[in-house]
């Protein structure tokens, strides 16, 4: 090893600089990423923050086996860079489970670790209390023992970054239809993950009461580290897919827990403030989207929503509904003076974007005020509406929130709801019976008139009918989200 990489003595002031720097630029980062504007800078800015704590880290003394580190930077570099390259925005959700899996995967791996190293620097001592008598037995448990002040963050982190790693995989494995989306769960599964709870209480608490060198228990360390495991895809599997963006966010912040743990028990402060900002931003995003849904983080969690049991999908009544060609769509665009554009899921699906913006433009041309309502859980992970225009170079100030658009549309004469259902749903204000009751929505119905673009009159993700469509102010305009709006730019050409 270089002596000039070897320099850094971990516990120098030069390290805590360093690492102030370094978390100071995650905060930073975080602050500029409120805002569609900054957000890109903002995540540079962080990623600088993150080299500086790596290289801080890695250059310290002792640091240990660079063949495996400088091997381990290259495939990590190479595998994130490509990964991220070649994800499409739809699937951005399961890469975001997979990367929070790989976070809680390391802390566990780190935790384990630290333990095993106890191990071993406590086997002479095992030996030499075998061939001595009780009174050195008490002599040395007096005196040599993990301080619990570092053995219970490293249990903690072992358990959270294990249930984080295995739960994140399930979660991605659903998303990528790798296994069964729906909610699947063993008779009594709320019992069992109960009961493999309780288990891992008892596990911590004996491993915590026996933390002296000679009674270290490696092998209890690897069964709650199974259990945890175990504990993980309990948990997880019986959640239904759809659900699994809330799910990411909530063990997004169970990484960022673990990892302050780890943070504790390595004494390493670029760690503990990482894993606290990480640990609190994905329970605020976690409560913010359950309020969007108007759910409960429990109800998420155990209701198994979507599932046949509560009733997704389920017998639809016919009720007439009007439908109007691209062309007609057109005409009614093109005479409006405001028109308020409802992105949601199927805008995703379709890749519409640039379409849409196309026909914005169109609309512009011909002296038509535009602007967008973005629902806080249009599509299927937070932002998702943001992500897409801004890929689109829609202005940032034609973003409307939920709550500043509302009491506009009224006066709007046309609505255009492109691939949204749920988030537009009448009956989360009036059915106190609808699974969305009480769901903030964006008020399309209060328009003049509604254009839905939309394949067919099938449900959203909640799985129910939507009043809106078969409103007598609204007509239903059939097709690919991208190829009707594709067309009703051609035909605004034409008119
Ligand atoms: P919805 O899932 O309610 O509806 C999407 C609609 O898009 C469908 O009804 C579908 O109808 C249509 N669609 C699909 N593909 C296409 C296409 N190619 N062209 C045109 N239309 C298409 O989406 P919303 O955005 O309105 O609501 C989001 C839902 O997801 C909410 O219920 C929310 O609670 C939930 N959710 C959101 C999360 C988030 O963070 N954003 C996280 C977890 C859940 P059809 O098949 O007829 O085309």
């Amino acid at each position: 090893m270089s002596p000039l990489l070897a320099a850094l003595a971990p516990d120098s002031s030069l390290v805590a600089i360093l690492y102030i720097v370094s978390f100071s630029l995650f905060i930073y980062g975080i602050k500029l990423g409120t805002h569609p504007t900054s957000a890109r800078r903002g995540n540079m800015v962080a990623a600088v923050g993150m080299a500086i704590a790596v290289i801080t880290t890695l250059c310290q003394k002792g640091i240990g086996n660079w063949d495996i580190i400088i091997g381990g930077l290259l495939v990590g570099t190479i595998v994130g860079a490509v990964a991220s390259k070649k994800v499409k925005m739809t699937e951005m959700p399961q890469m975001v489970a997979l990367y929070n899996g790989l976070g809680g995967g390391a802390i566990a791996l780190i935790a384990w670790s630290e333990y095993r190293e106890w191990v071993h620097e406590a086997e002479p001592l095992k030996q030499l209390v075998g061939g001595l008598g009780d009174r050195t037995v008490i002599i040395i448990h007096s005196g040599l023992s993990v301080p619990l002040e570092v053995m219970i963050p490293t249990l903690l982190a072992m358990v959270i970054g294990s249930i984080s790693f295995w739960g994140s995989n399930v979660a991605f494995g659903k998303l990528q239809e790798l296994i069964p989306s729906q909610p699947l769960a063993l008779p009594g599964q709320k019992i069992i993950n109960g009961v493999l709870l309780v288990l891992l209480i008892a596990g911590g608490v004996y491993l915590g009461v026996n933390n002296e060198y000679v009674n270290l228990d490696q092998p209890v360390f690897i069964l709650m580290l199974v259990v945890a495991a175990l504990l993980g895809v309990g948990v997880v599997m019986p959640i239904g897919g759809a659900d699994m963006p809330v799910v990411i966010s909530l063990l997004n912040a169970f990484t960022g827990l673990s990892a302050a743990a780890a943070g504790i028990a390595l004494d390493n402060t670029a760690l503990i403030v990482a894993g606290t900002l990480v640990g609190s931003s994905g329970t605020i995003l976690t409560l913010e989207m359950a309020t969007a849904m108007n759910r409960s983080v429990a109800n998420i969690l155990f209701a198994g929503f979507g599932s046949p049991a509560t009733g997704g999908g389920g017998d639809k009544e016919e009720r007439p509904y009007r439908s109007l060609n691209a062309q007609d769509a057109a005409i009614a665009l093109a005479y409006a003076d405001s028109v308020v554009i409802v992105p949601g899921y199927g805008l995703a699906v379709a890749q519409a974007q640039h379409t849409v913006k196309e026909m914005a433009d169109e609309l512009n041309k011909k002296g038509v005020t535009v602007n967008y309502a973005i629902h806080p859980v249009a599509g299927r992970m937070p932002g998702h509406m943001n992500v897409l225009l801004a890929e689109a170079d829609v202005p940032y100030d034609q973003l409307k929130e939920m709550d500043e658009i509302n009491p506009e549309l009224p006066q709007t004469d046309v609505c255009v709801v492109i691939g949204a259902n749920d988030v537009t749903n009448p009956a989360a204000k009036t059915d106190e019976s609808s699974p969305i009751y009480g769901m903030p929505i964006i008020e399309v119905d209060e328009a003049q008139q509604v254009l839905v673009l939309k394949r067919s009159m099938s449900a959203g993700f909640a799985g129910i009918d939507n009043d809106l469509f078969y409103n007598e102010k609204t007509a239903m305009v059939f097709g690919d989200a991208k190829q009707t709006v594709q067309d009703i730019v051609t035909e605004l050409g034409n008119l």
